[in-house]
């Protein structure tokens, strides 16, 4: 018999959870070969959600119950997750059902037959407006670029090896960004593709702000080109202004110098804007070896239930 151990974050989902375990209850009478566990990490809900999980586990021994001693993120709820299950094979998948249950048959047999890595893709994202899909594009499109595979439509629905997930946990990096480090990993993959569903009950986690951060900290943390480009701007100013020097040294011997005013003007302009975008750029990396170097856990256990 098989051990699958589902990871499910959880934040603010007292309404969702019913439906989430009567989901997986049913995906377990499909699966004969294999047995659950099932891991919910609540990552410091501010409603029941812990309370609910509670009583499931109480209901199901299955059922694992994990919770923060405070909201760390998705990233973190995963993370712990991955750390306490005991299974032959790991899923995450979101607790809203966004990710449909069904696909971990298929996920289970392509594991089956010896793949370590099943990314789950999606076929379309789901209902977004325009706006979201049109930022989610750039950013997508840049981490690709830097992977060298497709993430346009990577999820963290997937299902990973026992081995793979301990890989996964034992990076000692503090700002994680799941999905590309289980491609970073390496191990032997294939995709399955699923139709994101609407979220049962409850409403997104995510602002724009919460969006543009997680973008911003991930992008950080998965390249350094941004301070490459840095050099780059900073390479082109000198050779324009070494160009516009010489002129202006040419132009007073040739006694045909002119106020200047506003090209005066427009040089400090793009320069000390150049030189204000570097800093913040090296600022973020900065900020983000300052983090690292502090040490601190992802995540802090309140309380937990085997
Ligand atoms: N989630 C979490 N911590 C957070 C935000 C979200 O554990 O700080 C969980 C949430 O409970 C859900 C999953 O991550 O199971 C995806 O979140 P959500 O459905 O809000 O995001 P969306 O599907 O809209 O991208
Ligand atoms: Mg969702």
């Amino acid at each position: 018999m098989d051990r699958i151990s589902i990871v499910a974050p959880c934040y603010n989902e007292e309404e969702t959870l019913d439906y989430f375990y009567e989901a997986i209850t049913k995906l377990g009478e499909r699966l004969d070969q294999a047995e659950l566990e099932i891991i919910l990490v609540d990552d410091g809900s501010k409603d029941h959600t812990y309370e609910k999980m509670c009583a499931l586990h109480e209901k199901d021994d299955r059922i694992k119950c994990i919770s923060f001693s405070r909201n760390f993120g998705k990233e973190a709820a995963i993370f712990s997750g991955l750390r306490g299950g005991s299974g032959d094979c790991f899923v995450v998948m979101d607790a809203d059902l966004q990710h449909p249950p069904e696909t971990i048959l298929q996920m289970y047999a392509y594991w089956k037959e010896g793949y370590e890595v099943v990314e789950g893709v999606k076929k379309s994202r789901g209902k977004e407006s325009g706006f979201h899909k049109c930022l989610a594009g750039i950013f997508y499109g840049a981490i690709s670029r830097i992977m060298h595979v497709d993430m346009r439509n990577s999820s963290d629905f997937k299902l990973m090896d026992k081995k793979v997930a301990e890989a996964v946990c034992s990076l000692t990096e503090k700002n994680t960004f799941f999905r590309a480090l289980a491609y970073w990993v390496g191990f032997k993959s294939i995709t399955v593709s699923y139709e994101v569903k609407e979220r049962v009950a409850g409403k997104t986690k995510w602002s724009y702000m919460k969006l543009f951060a997680y973008a911003l900290k991930n992008l950080t943390s998965f390249t350094n080109a941004p301070l490459q480009i840095v050099t780059v701007i900073g390479a082109l100013f000198l050779l324009i202004g070494f160009i516009w020097g010489v002129d202006a040294v040419l132009s007073s011997i040739q006694g045909r110098a002119v106020g200047g005013y506003p090209s005066l003007v427009l040089l400090i302009i793009i320069a000390t804007g150049g030189i204000m975008v570097s800093l913040g750029i090296i600022g973020a990396y900065i900020a983000k070896i300052y983090d690292e170097i502090k040490n601190r856990p992802q995540y802090i256990i309140r309380d937990k239930k085997d």
